[in-house]
């Protein structure tokens, strides 16, 4: 995590950074502030430590020559997660997110030893909760665990003090004299206090979001950040091109909501969909692919020939581009019960997270669904919860869920599965789920307390968005792309020009992690021949 370089490897480096002097006490980073990017001590000392009020006061590292400061936020130029001070005089070669990017690609040995070592410095910093927002409400709140996805799905580190069990968390709910319905409030590394944030409000007060450069023509600019979009967002860097990817939520889509994805080719002992995902994301990043979340497409507008097209996003901000790449996934289904809107996010759930797992401690739960995410999610929640009932509506799990999944819930004992069977009411008050009652094939109806429900049964594509452009889509609502619609010439074109839809929102498209990866690499390739032919036909055109 912290290696160190040698002379002849700083040497190397010298032709992408400047050299600069520190005096004794100055600041190379401070947290929450956007900093000259990553330094490399030529010499000196220089102490790196987390600038909250956690017990663990102790320095995370002491950098001395051919040591480096900086992780994954220096990238991408984001605010610093840490304080790095100078002990002595101290003289550093700074290296700017581009130039840092550069040194990625152009030094490959190099890159690689540093770019593992920004990885891993993410991940301690998000096991200890260090350097990010510090939310203060109750472990079990709808919007504490709202908020809590939000961070953890887009990998960045917080900490929660619940008023329950810390004395931090009451002291400070004394300090501002709130009122336990005023929480969960946010104290972000800047100094802010939020109550209750939105997930845009908070990216913003956190610095992971910024605004966009209206005026900016991108070649591509990718909607949606599930394994579709980071692989398109990966081979558009990798090969040239100036793309901008946008998410409304976070970047892995459905896929970084999968506990383990077991069937994605080069993973023998499967991977975490999170683990995965945020693999792509920093690999996206050091392409220069600019990642901008949470932002959320709300409108296409096709440009007249020769012009760029348009997005328009939620908050009023636009972004241009001379092709668009449609990667925005689906979205689960919900269970048509009347009174389901109170509980979701507080009893009814869509993703098996760890923040859902630890909600289930030594409780029983209900999973409805008979799909490999279904699955995964009950062989999941069964290492957490004592039981799991898995309610499914047709005759045999083997029909839906791969046979590998599907044994495994066979062999499971805590997990006993009812087919033939739905939901059909549920009990509780304020978002608090107390029973749900099902009923089998024979309308037989059983009542079992439950704190907690999982719902699995299907997704409908994110295709709400495109309705004004006139984009052809089928009965179902998915993107067309098939050669009639798109006149045949491009792969993955919609019935617009310079529009392409890969992944789950393509009609026809298999539903699969692998495929959505695969048509997001192609799709790059096929902008490549659309922006060539495009060219020779103004060029014929002159
Ligand atoms: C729990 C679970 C487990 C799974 N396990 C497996 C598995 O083991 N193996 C396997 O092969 N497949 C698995 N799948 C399926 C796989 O995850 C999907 O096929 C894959 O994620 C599709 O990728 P995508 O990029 O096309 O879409 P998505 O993953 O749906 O990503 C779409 C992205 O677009 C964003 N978005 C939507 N609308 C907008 C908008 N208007 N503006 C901006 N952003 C927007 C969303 O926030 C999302 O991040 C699983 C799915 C789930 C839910």
């Amino acid at each position: 995590m912290f290696p160190t370089l040698d002379t002849s490897e700083i040497a190397r480096l010298q032709r992408f950074g400047e050299s600069r002097a520190f005096a004794d006490g100055a600041f190379l980073t401070r947290t929450g502030e956007v900093g000259v990017g990553m330094l490399i001590i030529i010499s000196g000392c220089v102490i790196v430590a987390r600038r909250d009020n956690a017990a663990d006061q102790a320095p995370i590292v002491v950098h001395t020559a051919g040591g480096f400061v900086g992780e994954l936020a220096q990238l991408s130029g984001r605010p610093a997660l840490a304080d790095a001070q100078a002990k002595g005089p101290v003289q550093a070669l700074t290296l700017a997110p581009q130039a840092l990017r550069n040194v990625l690609v152009e030094e490959a040995d190099l890159g690689e030893q540093i770019m593992r070592a920004l990885i891993l410095r993410r991940v301690m910093l998000i096991q200890k909760g260090i350097g990010g927002p510090v939310i203060v409400g109750h472990v079990a709140n709808g919007n504490v665990l709202r908020i809590e996805g939000f961070l953890a799905s887009n990998g960045h580190p917080y900490r929660r003090l619940d008023p329950d069990t810390d004395l931090e968390a009451r002291a400070i709910i004394e300090r501002f004299g709130l009122t336990d319905a005023e929480l969960p409030i946010v104290l972000c590394p800047n100094g802010e206090v939020l109550r209750n944030p939105s997930r845009v409000s908070l990216a913003r007060c956190i610095g992971m979001s910024r605004s966009i450069d209206a005026a900016r023509i991108y070649d591509v600019a990718i909607i949606g950040a599930g394994p579709a979009g980071l692989a398109a967002a990966v081979y558009a860097g990798s090969e040239g091109l100036a793309a901008i990817a946008l998410d409304c939520q976070s970047f892995g889509g459905q896929a970084g909501a999968s506990a383990r994805i077991e069937n994605y080719l080069g993973f023998p002992a499967g991977v975490s969909g999170q683990e995965l995902m945020t693999r792509a994301n920093s690999q996206a990043q050091k392409f220069g692919i600019e990642m901008a979340i949470p932002h959320e497409a709300v409108q296409l507008q096709p440009g007249e020939p020769g012009q760029p097209l348009v997005i328009q996003l939620a908050n009023d901000e636009s972004v241009m581009a001379r092709a668009v790449v449609i990667a925005t996934g689906a979205r689960y289904r919900r269970l048509a019960l009347a009174n389901l809107a109170p509980f979701e996010g507080i009893s009814v759930h869509y993703w098996a997270s760890p923040l859902e797992g630890r909600l289930c401690h030594g409780a029983e739960v209900v999973l409805v669904g008979a799909g490999n995410s279904a699955g995964q999610a009950a062989v999941y929640l069964a290492t957490q919860a004592v039981k799991v009932w898995l309610l499914a509506r047709g005759s045999s799990l083997r029909a839906s869920m791969s046979s590998y999944l599907a044994e495994r819930i066979t062999a499971q004992p805590n997990i006993e599965v009812l087919l033939q069977t739905q939901v059909n009411a549920l009990e509780g008050q304020d978002g608090v789920l107390e029973a749900v009652t099902w009923r089998d094939r024979a309308g037989l109806e059983t009542r079992k307390p439950a704190r907690h429900l999982f719902v699995y049964i299907g997704a409908e594509p994110n295709t709400d968005w495109l309705a004004a452009s006139g984009l052809a889509l089928d009965d179902d609502g998915f993107v067309r792309t098939e050669g009639a619609c798109s006149a045949g010439q491009w792969a993955f074109q919609t019935s617009l020009p310079g529009v392409f839809a890969i992944g789950d929102v393509r009609s026809g498209s298999t539903k699969r992690l692998s495929a959505a990866v695969g048509e997001g690499a192609q799709v790059i390739a096929t902008i490549h021949r659309y922006f060539a032919q495009s060219a020779l036909r103004t060029a014929n055109a002159r």
